[in-house]
């Protein structure tokens, strides 16, 4: 007896320890001690979309929060690593932009929401997706909204984004189902909002249909089309500014003409790749009377909220277009 009850003992308090140290995140079931659910999310966008459908019900891990750098290049340490495998739901970009969260182990019972995913199944909806090979698939693709590879961007398509909160509902309602009917209104709330941001582009698009823009890499291609603007860089210049790399000689020179022409109504650039290639176009829009609108891949600092963010992205290049709309002779 004496005996059992010592082993007893010691495997209790084993036990205990092991509890306690793993309760220090998560209990490996993908919820925090305090009962909420685990969400890591790759960046404070993605994890703010979480927030806004979550609420007080969910304990939000983002990994990429600078203003600065470039989330493309970001790559996950051992402290992240375990952050997503404690998870319960993953909210990932998808599309290669921050492949670590798509190969970093998961939980089991871990629900992933792939925002890039989602909406490629919107655009073959109907077809048969072939599952494997996600590069040859895009190649051989016909996406109207850019030349070659899929704009991976999915942050700044509002219907997009209004679906994935809808997915972070479901499968928060699937974690903690006494919540459910609090996470769907969250959704829907959130969904309002990005409504009203789409009311805002679709009123770009009636008063400016079609006018021309320029933009140093392809962050902001959804925003723009679906405010009927026509983004007419060279496809060349976007894809080597994205890629970290030199634009060639031509793809420059023509689209420094096309700014110190004022072909273009204003010239949006990510000031999170920013180089002396950037700079150089900043400063012949300034001098050529074009307006220059700021945007980022993550929030700028102060900035905690996607809706915040986006409304004075969309405020930003409606007052360019007002701006420009004027100055043209
Ligand atoms: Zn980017």
């Amino acid at each position: 007896m004496a005996t059992w009850s010592r082993i007893l003992g010691v495997t209790a308090a084993l036990t205990l320890a092991v509890g306690v140290a793993a309760g220090c995140s998560s209990d490996n079931s993908g919820t925090t001690s305090d009962g909420k659910v685990a969400v890591v999310a790759s960046t404070n966008v993605w994890g703010s979309v979480a927030e806004a459908v979550g609420g007080e019900h969910v304990d939000v891990t983002s990994l990429y929060t600078s203003p600065d750098g470039d989330p493309h290049e970001f790559e996950a340490n051992a402290k992240d690593t375990a952050k997503v495998a404690d998870a319960g739901v993953v909210v990932l970009n998808g599309g290669h932009y921050d492949a670590y969260m798509e190969t970093a182990p998961k939980n089991s019972d871990a629900i992933v929401i792939n925002a890039f995913d989602i909406m490629e199944g919107d655009e073959h909806s109907g077809e048969e997706h072939s599952g494997d090979g996600h590069d040859a698939g895009h190649e051989e693709d016909d996406h109207s909204h850019a030349p070659g590879a899929v704009n991976e961007h999915v942050f700044y398509n509002l219907p997009v984004v209004g679906e994935v909160a809808n997915s972070i509902a479901d499968a928060l309602a699937e974690k903690d189902s006494a919540n459910e009917q609090y996470f769907r209104d969250n959704a829907a709330a959130f969904n309002n909002q990005i409504n009203e941001l789409r009311g805002q582009l679709a009123a770009i698009e009636a008063s400016d249909p079609g006018a021309k823009v320029a933009q140093t890499e392809p962050l902001a291609g959804y925003l723009l089309a679906e405010a009927g603007l026509e983004d007419v860089t060279p496809a060349g210049l976007q894809d080597a500014v994205e890629a970290g790399q030199s634009p060639s000689a031509r793809d420059v020179a023509a689209t420094q003409e096309l700014i110190s022409s004022r072909g273009v109504r204003a010239l949006i650039y990510n000031t999170q790749a920013v180089d002396d290639g950037t700079k150089a176009l900043i400063a012949i829009a300034d001098g050529a009377g074009v307006p220059v609108v700021d945007f980022t891949e993550t929030f700028p600092a102060g900035v905690t909220d996607y809706i915040e963010w986006q409304r004075a992205n969309v405020e930003a290049l409606t007052s360019a277009l007002a701006a420009s709309a004027t100055s043209t002779p």
